[in-house]
């Protein structure tokens, strides 16, 4: 089918509309009409290919829409559905099979290679194959071909562009909290950056029962937002100093967890140095 989409044609170059050709689905394929698709640090990473993926390439891995087309071998989605789309794994490996598809042996070839496994693309334009299946979706278009795998079924009664995040951002936060850290309730949990993965880990920590929640950042909008999420306390980097600000708030002892959102180094560090003892960070 025709599709068009928003092509990486070279590192760091703008994404660009495009016209391209879609494969029909094969037996494990499911089409998505793509109604949103939330934008993360790595389509920006691989855009500028400090993650590596080749190009030319549809990105974008926080699709949702509705399927429009499905193999002959997909039976938990149909036509009509409303899904959230989310990275792929290959189902088969021992992490798959111990429930940890995001451990995936396979990750790499399932999600970054930009083919499917078989060394095909399903995106095609007259000056030649443009890669795709990026996270098993390549959600920067009108329609993505994704995998039984990897599309999640939703209530069709919620909207769809706000579930998108669900897919990377919003699931990389909250399972940082809720599957790593595990806090026990009435815990101090800090996270170190209010994007949204940030947001997402504050409101997770919340739903935990963790009773001192902070959430730091330099930008006071997101703090704002930080704030609006269930942070019962939030700090701004740049008017103050963060370890004494912590120090302060939890009386010398430092904080039961921290999560660093951020990758910076300085911060990651600060992420270790203000825990109590027998504390975590992620
Ligand atoms: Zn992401
Ligand atoms: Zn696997």
């Amino acid at each position: 089918m025709r599709i068009s989409a928003a092509v990486t044609e070279a590192r760091g170059a703008a994404f660009t509309l495009d016209s391209l050709e879609l494969d029909e689905p094969r037996p494990a394929e499911v089409v998505v009409r793509m109604v949103g698709s939330g934008i993360c640090h790595t389509d920006l990473a691989v855009r500028d290919q400090k993650r590596h993926m080749p190009l030319p390439a549809v990105l974008g891995h926080e699709g949702a829409g509705v399927v429009e087309a499905v193999g002959d071998g997909v039976t938990h989605v149909g036509p009509g559905d409303h899904v959230v789309l989310t990275f792929n794994s290959c189902g088969g490996c021992r992490m798959c099979a111990q429930g940890r598809p995001s451990y995936c042996d396979l990750l790499d070839a399932h999600n970054f290679a930009g083919l499917r496994v078989d060394g095909t693309t399903p995106l095609h334009r007259e000056s030649g194959d443009v890669h795709g299946v990026f996270f098993g979706q390549s959600a920067f278009a009108t329609h993505a071909l994704a995998n039984e795998r990897n599309v999640v079924k939703v209530d069709p009664n919620v909207p769809l562009v706000p579930l998108a995040p669900l897919g990377c951002g919003f699931q990389t936060g909250a399972g940082a909290v809720l599957n790593s850290l595990r806090p026990s309730a009435g815990s101090t949990v800090v996270v170190f950056g209010a994007g949204s993965v940030g947001l997402s880990a504050v409101m997770a920590a919340v739903v935990a029962g963790c009773t001192t929640v902070v959430a730091v950042d330099v930008n006071g909008r997101r703090l704002e937002l930080a704030r609006e999420v269930g942070a019962t306390h939030v700090h701004n980097g740049t008017e103050s100093d963060t370890a004494s600000f912590l120090r302060e708030l939890t009386a010398g002892l430092g904080a039961d967890f921290t999560v660093d959102t951020t990758g910076a180094a300085s911060v990651l560090r600060q992420a270790v140095d203000v825990l109590n003892q027998g504390a975590y960070a992620v």
